[in-house]
């Protein structure tokens, strides 16, 4: 089987001031430590990662001449049990990003109670600008790098922002080269005729729209009484659109990143987004021609417009940093719920804005978990070599990520919190538990 290596995500990067995820990261945490009232060892343990790792990646380009790529893993903490999160590959990449990003890997897996802890990976890259093999070489170069300090027992990589099965193809095989061995259990993420899982693809998407699926039910709302916006218009996003509709709601806004005007457009139908119909329309980049999209129907509007339509739902699924304090006050009153289907899309003070204004916020570690537990449930298939169906796949996903919305949200209701504060209540209690029963704080 050929599995596809065209970039599937794509920068959102705005005109605003840069903002620092790890910073962000660190803030929430620092919030959430004072609820829960962490002694100062826990607090110093845990607002940091556990162990960094940057390196270079020399390849040899397809025209003879070579270029250094630096890469990077970051492990935030395995208390709970080996460190699990994607590799992206990203032109802006920076090591706080990926610093943010392996912390919130660690909520993750642990307020869907998932026995892995936290990591995540990076390569500053654009996969926009190089061949299929220059990625190939990228791949077996980062685990060249990472060999001695990933494994099946200890850090388990998986896809991420423009990043699929094949890298991850590359990546287990070079690793099962360099060991002499077979170990499918290294990473997931995996083509499913290469050990992967059925209902990986769909899993994050998906899993946002389980969480919509029940904040729509507390706030007593029929999902085909709602519309909702969403930012992006890659693997999660689009898995989103699809199950939202199969529900009854209906998409009347998708964005979409243009590389060749390096910038973001909306595409806006009011009776609704069609996936298949707007897959027609991509370019060899994944992104939308715009004369095609006229074609069939939808209005193109500047990229920020996603996030001013009159909807119910908005669903960011691109990037960190697009709910900022300059835009927030263009988010429409008539929003009742945001799923966060991206990692750290919204900014401090553009979620101090939306807590005020008593916004559903899924954050992101609980609305985009679905990825990484399907991840698990394809290490959990893989040790025993026996393989599900797609639907019971899903129904175990479901299952998983209902009950995560619905601990948080319990708890949100009991305490009077803001669901993110409840969301890290619950994960952040778990990994200190964790690190206090192994003697380590
Ligand atoms: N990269 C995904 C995330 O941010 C999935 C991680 C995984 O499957 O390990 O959650």
């Amino acid at each position: 089987m050929k599995v596809s290596v065209r970039p599937s995500a794509r920068s959102y990067i705005l005109s605003y001031k840069p903002y620092n995820s790890f910073a962000i990261a660190q803030t929430q945490f620092d919030g959430v430590a004072e609820i829960l009232g962490l002694d100062a060892p826990t607090r110093d343990l845990l607002r940091q990662p556990m162990r960094e790792y940057s390196f270079a990646i020399p390849i040899r380009l397809d025209d003879g001449s070579t270029q250094v790529f630096r890469g990077f893993r970051i492990q935030h903490n395995d208390a709970r049990g080996p460190s699990k999160g994607g590799i992206r590959f990203h032109p802006q990449e920076t090591q706080d990003t990926v610093r943010a990003l392996a912390m919130w890997m660690t909520w993750k897996c642990a307020v869907v109670d998932l026995p892995l802890g936290g990591a995540k990976g990076g390569v500053i890259c654009d996969p926009h600008n190089l061949s299929e093999r220059e990625q190939e070489a990228i791949c077996r170069g980062w685990v060249r790098q990472m060999v001695r300090n990933v494994g099946p027992q200890g850090d388990v990589p998986a896809p991420d922002v423009m990043t699929n099965a094949q890298h991850m193809l590359w990546m287990l095989d070079e690793y099962e080269h360099i060991t002499g061995s077979k170990a499918p259990g290294f990473i997931t993420g995996k083509p499913v005729t290469s050990g992967g899982s059925f209902g990986r693809t769909e899993a994050t998407g998906y899993g946002v729209i389980f969480t919509v699926r029940e904040a729509l039910k507390e706030l007593n709302v029929r999902a085909s009484d709602t519309t909702a916006s969403v930012q992006g218009f890659g693997n999660v996003a689009q898995y989103a659109i699809r199950l939202y509709e199969q529900l009854g709601g209906t998409t009347v806004c998708v964005s979409c990143w243009d590389q060749a005007d390096q910038t973001s457009y909306a595409y806006q139908k009011k009776d609704g987004v069609n996936v298949d119909e707007l897959l027609t329309a991509t370019d060899r980049f994944g992104g939308i021609d715009q004369g095609k999209a006229k074609d069939l129907g939808y209005r193109v509007l500047p990229g920020e417009d996603w996030l001013k339509q009159e909807v119910d739902i908005l669903i960011p699924a691109a990037m960190e940093n697009q709910i900022v304090e300059e835009n927030v006050h263009d988010i429409s009153d008539r929003v009742k719920i945001i799923a966060e289907g991206a990692n750290g899309p919204t900014t401090t003070e553009a979620d101090a804005v939306l807590r005020r204004r008593n916004v559903v916020v899924i954050p992101d570690f609980l609305a985009n978990a679905g990825g990484v537990t399907c991840s698990y449930f394809e290490q959990v298939q893989g040790n025993m070599n026996y393989y599900w169906s797609k639907d019971e796949v899903l129904g175990k996903l479901d299952s998983k990520m209902t009950a995560g919305f619905i601990a948080v949200s319990d708890l949100a209701r009991a305490r009077t919190l803001y669901l993110r504060d409840a969301a890290y209540v619950i994960a952040i209690d778990r990994v200190a538990r964790a690190c206090r029963d192994r003697g380590w704080i």
